[in-house]
């Protein structure tokens, strides 16, 4: 019998196994797909991603794929202009936009390579209680029957519309409604920098990925979803081309080198994260809009709060042990994420308002401003860290 189960094997459940793994624990990983599996993405890792990456040893594997370090940051706004190098975190001064199949993989190779047993290909249906608590996971291969999997911590990492924290009945503790939606692809040599074009009712951003692709993606208010999926191709075109004529015109130069993904499911909540013998981590436990670039960057660091709290040799089969151990990661991942929540959505709403505007003006004129707007970028609770490049 393993002492976690890990479900779902995505940027948060990856390593949340191998940290618990490295910690010395049995560690058995399931997902529903097989790997290597993609996702909706739009691959931006910010500075304090990396810098986990390379505190867990995995930053030349990423590199090692080919994707590009994105050190500079062009940001227009209103007629605005901002140009400039990242911020340093921790002796990192880049961002890096790693294809999520190649991401993904490697954090499962990580998680196997620390002696999580991985299985693919199963679906965790249900949850086993037992005296009030979580003790295991029902799950299946396909059509077969169904396993139990029993396991003192089970640990939900399967995203946003996670059966966890459904059987679990974890409460969902804020919500808002959806704010945007979000379409992109790819083009071939578009940019070799982090941009973000913003107008009332839009936001282009552009992340340079794997084999010399851009992907550019076009955000719009929610309350044109319906509208913009109709004809997706079009609107995607159109609000680049009134957003970020620039980008487009390097764009039309080329040829789009994949299909347009794109999704209105831009949900916005906290759930409890927390309970007997159960925990929820990355878009499980928490979801915001896609916009601010930090789910990833999110499920790194949930992953290393929940391992942190557990520490080495904790007797998970001990409810009295396991429990404020539980209850420090909850407390801190509010902490963690209660800021970057707020501003997500005030982004989100897609408004330039007049005082946001000219502080941007003033940022683009003031160099000690401009340093304030960098080291803010990776969000509040790394700014205190952010050094100048
Ligand atoms: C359009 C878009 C763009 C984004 N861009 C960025 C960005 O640029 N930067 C950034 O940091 N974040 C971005 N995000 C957010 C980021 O992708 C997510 O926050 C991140 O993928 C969350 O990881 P996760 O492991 O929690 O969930 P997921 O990546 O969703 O992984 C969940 C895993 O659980 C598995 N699973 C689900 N149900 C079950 C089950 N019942 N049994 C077994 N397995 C199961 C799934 O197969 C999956 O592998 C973006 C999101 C979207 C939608």
């Amino acid at each position: 019998m393993p002492d976690v189960v890990v479900v779902g094997a995505g940027c948060a459940g990856a390593p949340t196994a191998m940290l618990l793994a490295r910690a010395g624990y049995r560690v058995t990983l399931v997902d529903r797909a097989r790997f290597p599996r993609d996702t909706l993405s739009t691959h931006y890792l910010q500075q304090p991603a990396v810098a986990l990456l390379r505190d867990w040893g995995l930053l030349d594997a990423v590199h090692g794929t080919g994707c590009p370090h994105i050190a500079r940051l062009r940001y227009r706004a209103g007629g605005v202009s901002i140009d400039g190098p990242l911020w340093t975190f921790d002796g990192i001064g880049y961002a890096l936009g790693p294809r999520r199949y190649l991401l993904d993989q490697l954090l499962v190779e990580a998680a196997v390579a620390a002696g999580v047993d991985f299985r693919p290909g199963r679906r965790v249906t249900d949850l086993i209680v037992e005296d009030d608590r979580v003790a295991g996971v029902l799950l299946r291969a396909g059509t077969g029957a169904p396993e139990r999997l029993r396991a003192p911590l089970v640990v939900g990492a399967d995203g946003m519309r996670s059966v966890v924290a459904a059987r679990a009945g974890a409460a969902v503790r804020v919500t808002d409604p959806p704010r945007t939606c979000v379409y992109y692809s790819y083009w071939p040599g578009v940019s070799d920098r982090f941009e973000i074009h913003e107008a009332p009712g839009r936001w282009i951003g552009v992340v340079p990925t794997n084999d010399g692709l851009t992907l550019v993606a076009a955000y719009f208010p929610q309350s044109e979803y319906p509208g913009v999926r109709r004809d997706a191709g079009a609107a995607y075109l159109a609000a680049v081309r009134d957003t970020a004529p620039d980008v487009q015109a390097r764009m039309m130069a080329v040829q789009r080198a994949e299909r347009l993904y794109g999704t209105g499911a831009q949900l916005n909540f906290f759930r409890q994260p927390v309970g007997a013998g159960w925990a929820l981590v990355g878009d499980a436990g928490h979801h915001k809009d896609s916009l601010t670039a930090r789910g990833i960057t999110d499920a790194f660091h949930q992953a290393r709060l929940l391992a942190d709290s557990i520490g080495t040799g904790l007797d998970l089969g001990s409810p009295d042990r396991l429990r404020p151990a539980l209850r420090r990661f909850a407390d801190r991942r509010d902490e963690l994420l209660r800021d970057e929540y707020q501003h997500t959505l005030t982004l989100a709403r897609l408004e330039l308002p007049p005082r946001r505007l000219a502080s941007l003006r003033a940022v683009s004129e003031d160099p000690v401003r401009a340093g304030g707007f960098f080291r803010s970028l990776c969000g509040h609770p790394f700014q205190d860290r952010m050094r100048p490049p």
